[in-house]
């Protein structure tokens, strides 16, 4: 593959707001940067008050490279109230910018050959169009996903009822079914808004000129052939799918961070389970209780990554991120602190997760099965103990456990009830004690091989992109712009 005329390209990635869609938004900008010679604008719709991203935003390893415009903030707050979704949050937050959106594309657009939009952008697409630039979608997760959701809508014909009271799986052609209980977010409730904006999305993703997704073809080779290949699938997706990952973060260590990896280097080799629930997770005062517990009664070492409780398997903090950190006594178990002082670090709120997963003395992590976190996870061969709560993150931990082999998880579902302490215990010793962790840890390298090649120079994840870029210098030289 030839990357050699695609440097002079120029294109805008869309974000939506929060940590998680901004940080693969990011990492996509900076590789299209430092390994295709592209020029890349991304744009963020922004929150109100939201420091931590823009923080994010502005910290200097991301977005060295990139130009950066944020779109103003727009107020929302007329259109919803406590029981808003977040999906409803989001599409209605990226709704509200489209006007801010238009006159910033419009602002670089004589320069710009290509937008590519990110999964809750998609009503920004008709923009690409006015401004007959080569429109992509970027979903920052797998093709899976991306199958059940291109899918829903013809679901949503077919089926009748809650699909969470069905008793047989839903059936995506040429994929794994999704079971009811593993249904993303959106879908647990059909009469919500938030399923009526995930059903808008999948008919967006349908109208770019093509999909590209964090994923690699070894991860998720049989939903990737079914959205190429599947009859019935392949005709409603209606063009090219582009796996170009794994891309995750690559962080430097900075000063305020030396005191976990310290701590680590002093720490026998994957002898450490790392614990935390990605941007948003947080669990009830109950759950945390017994995790507390848990971790105490392995007498493994951890680093916790601690939020305040909230309601269970709550998104709620998706927006706020790293704010408000309380006093942790207050809602941990009396004694926890002082007790496991010589066992585990307990960090409030946020730490950089990429520098300890990362680290050698990282043995197994316990994870909410986001999909950065996720990728992280693989990408530097640490197993999971997977407990998902929210989003796409169940049909996640069904594929690390079920096809990967590379994560355990409780019996029941941590949305459905709590996971007790011996259950916890249990998972964590054979995380890190067991032979089933051992060889999970030995699957789990394989991957971590598989990646580094996809994304090496004529990898496949290399040379997928390529193809997107190609098809967008073709596009340019025909001016065939619009689908
Ligand atoms: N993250 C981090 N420190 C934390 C929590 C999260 O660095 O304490 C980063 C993590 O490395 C990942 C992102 O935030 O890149 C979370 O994305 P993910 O898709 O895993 O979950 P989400 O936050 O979207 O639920």
């Amino acid at each position: 593959m030839e990357n050699d005329n695609q440097s002079n390209l120029h294109i805008g990635i869309l974000s939506s707001p929060g940590i998680g869609h901004i940080i693969p938004v990011l990492v996509l900008g900076n590789r299209l940067v430092a390994v295709h010679n592209v020029k890349v604008t991304v744009f963020v719709v922004t929150t109100a008050g939201s420091p931590t991203e823009a923080h994010l935003i502005k910290s200097s390893d991301m977005a060295n490279n990139l130009n950066i415009v944020e779109i103003p903030p727009v107020d929302i707050s007329a259109l919803i109230d406590d029981n808003t979704k977040m999906v409803t949050q989001l599409c209605l937050l990226v709704r509200a910018a489209l006007p801010g959106v238009r006159s910033a594309l419009r602002a670089v657009s004589h320069g710009l050959d290509a937008l590519v939009v990110d999964l809750f952008c998609t009503e920004a697409l008709p923009v690409a169009d006015e401004l007959k630039l080569t429109k992509f979608v970027y979903v920052p997760s797998n093709a899976w996903f991306v199958a059940l959701t291109v899918y829903c809508p013809v679901l949503d014909k077919e089926i009748a009822g809650q699909y969470v009271d069905r008793e047989k799986p839903l059936e995506i052609p040429g994929c794994k079914p999704v079971r009811p209980e593993d249904v993303v977010d959106p879908m647990l409730d059909r009469g919500d808004q938030q399923y009526r904006e995930y059903l808008a999305q999948g008919r967006g993703y349908t109208m770019s000129n093509g999909i590209l997704m964090n994923t690699w073809e070894d991860v998720d080779p049989g939903s990737l052939k079914a959205l190429r290949e599947n009859e019935t699938l392949s005709k409603v997706v209606g063009g090219p799918v582009f796996a170009i990952g794994p891309l995750t973060r690559n962080i430097e260590e900075r000063d305020g961070y030396g005191m976990i990896t310290q701590w680590l280097d002093k720490q026998p080799r994957e002898s450490v389970l790392y614990v935390s629930f990605g941007s948003g997770g947080t669990l009830s005062g109950e759950q945390i209780t017994e995790l507390a517990w848990g971790l105490e009664l392995s007498e493994q070492r951890f680093i916790w990554v601690v939020r305040p409780p909230s309601e269970c398997g709550s998104d709620k903090s998706f927006f706020t991120t790293g704010q408000g950190a309380d006093d942790m006594s207050d809602y941990l178990p009396e004694g926890f602190l002082t007790r496991t002082h010589n066992q585990g670090l307990v960090v409030p709120m946020w730490a950089e997760q990429t520098l300890i997963l990362r680290h050698q003395s990282t043995g197994g992590f316990l994870s909410h099965c986001g999909w950065n976190s996720t990728l992280e996870s693989l990408t530097n061969g640490v197993p999971m103990i997977a407990w998902p709560l929210y989003a796409e993150q169940r049909q996640n931990a069904t594929m690390l456990t079920e096809e990967l082999g590379v994560a355990i998880r409780p019996t029941k579902l941590p949305t459905k009830g709590v996971v007790a302490r011996e259950e916890v215990m249990k998972l964590v010793k054979t995380m890190l004690q067991y032979k089933e962790g051992k060889e999970m840890r030995e699957r789990v390298q394989k991957l971590r091989i598989s990646a580094e090649k996809a994304l090496s120079t004529e990898g496949s994840s290399y040379n997928s992109m390529c193809e997107a870029l190609d098809m967008i210098q073709q596009r340019r030289d025909l001016k065939l712009h619009i689908k």
